[in-house]
């Protein structure tokens, strides 16, 4: 199988309320657009992560403070989506993987959590794929918001090399701890965007890793609410340059933030039809 996806109806149903209302038509833009062949492109239906490895993750507050959250069911769901994604590209079931999720995981820290994100999808499954062998991560945050919960989990790991966008000026790369920080101001445009992922693909491409994950916020989008003026036109780019650069390790998009129907409904799409090696259309 090129592409595994994996969904949950219950994203659109009862996810984060700014992040929802754009999966059910994503889903639906995805069926449509042909992709998903039942050979080459398949759907799993998400299961909840397992709570022994959520409580690994997270500390004891923190599991204390989520016990009662509205939210805690579908953000359970959203981290076990991610991690069964990764579990089939680890197991080389498939090439690449889509986890469509309801809740964000980049801001949700060992003991805390903000900014639609309750548990770190992408740390949690980076602790199951160790459980089965795997070492080394690379991690490649597009979503327009720094994340700081990811860096929580891994900033002095250095088998986990953290790439992380961001609305800011600044530019760190930290090559001990495998950080690196690219602030790109208000309003950055699609060739700034693609010319610095261009960069960090650079110093990454050559780095040890076995799987690749891809913090994949569309709130990046000009008509979204990140930071970022990003068009239609980057996000295809975007999935390509990192594919090619990924070559024939594991490679799974998270969604992350976004909330504009209609920028969900065509990039999502797009990225699977870049995995799907069918792209240009
Ligand atoms: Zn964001």
């Amino acid at each position: 199988m090129k592409v595994a996806i994996t969904y949950h109806e219950d994203f659109g149903k009862n996810g984060f309320s700014v992040l929802k209302e754009r999966i059910r038509p994503s889903f639906e833009a995805l069926m449509e657009a042909g992709l998903v062949d039942g050979v080459d492109v398949q759907v799993f239906k998400a299961r909840p992560a397992p709570i022994k490895l959520v409580e690994q993750a997270h500390t004891a507050a923190h599991m204390a403070n989520m016990a009662t959250d509205p939210y805690r069911e579908v953000a359970l769901l959203s981290a076990g989506s991610v991690m069964m994604a990764a579990e089939m590209v680890a197991r080389g079931e498939a090439d690449s993987a889509f986890a469509f999720t309801g809740t964000a995981g980049h801001h949700a820290s060992r003991g805390s959590c903000w900014g639609f994100c309750y548990f770190n999808d992408v740390a949690i499954t980076v602790a199951r794929l160790r459980e089965m062998g795997l070492e080394r991560f690379l991690i490649i945050d597009v979503d327009p918001h720094f994340g700081d919960g990811t860096r929580d989990f891994f900033g002095n790991d250095a088998d986990v090399f953290h790439i992380n966008f961001h609305s800011g000026t600044d530019e760190e790369h930290d090559p001990a701890k495998n950080n690196y920080d690219i602030g790109l101001t208000f309003g950055a445009s699609n060739e700034r965007f693609i010319s610095a992922l261009k960069s960090a693909l650079e110093l990454a491409k050559d780095w040890d890793f076995q799987i690749a994950f891809v913090i994949f916020g569309h709130d990046s989008h000009q008509d979204d609410y990140g930071g970022f003026n990003l068009t239609f036109e980057a996000y295809p780019r975007m999935a390509q340059l990192i594919k090619e650069a990924v070559g024939e390790k594991g490679l799974v998009f998270v969604l992350s933030g976004g909330s504009c129907v209609h920028v969900g409904e065509r990039v999502i799409p797009d990225v699977v039809r870049v995995l799907a090696g069918r792209w240009p259309q």
